[in-house]
């Protein structure tokens, strides 16, 4: 077998993140800052935070949106 070591070059624009429409926050402490800001303004949302796998940042969600949390087992 031919070894082809071919290295790629890292094309960053042309990454598609799942969560590139999402807004990223650099520390927990700013997502939850934004989130609080968030829903002073609209008491009618509840925002939580996490840190993503995909990109390492921290977005923020509707509770709303995370359904899928309530399927873990309960302590
Ligand atoms: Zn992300």
């Amino acid at each position: 077998m031919p070894k082809s070591r071919r290295t790629r070059t890292h094309k960053e624009y042309a990454f598609h993140l799942p969560c590139e429409g999402k807004n990223r926050y650099d520390t927990e402490k700013e997502a939850s800052d934004a989130a609080d800001f968030h829903m002073l303004e609209n008491m009618n949302i509840d925002l939580m935070v996490y840190q993503c796998a995909i990109c390492g940042y921290w977005h923020m969600t509707s509770r709303a949106e995370t359904n899928w949390r309530d399927e873990m087992p309960k302590q």
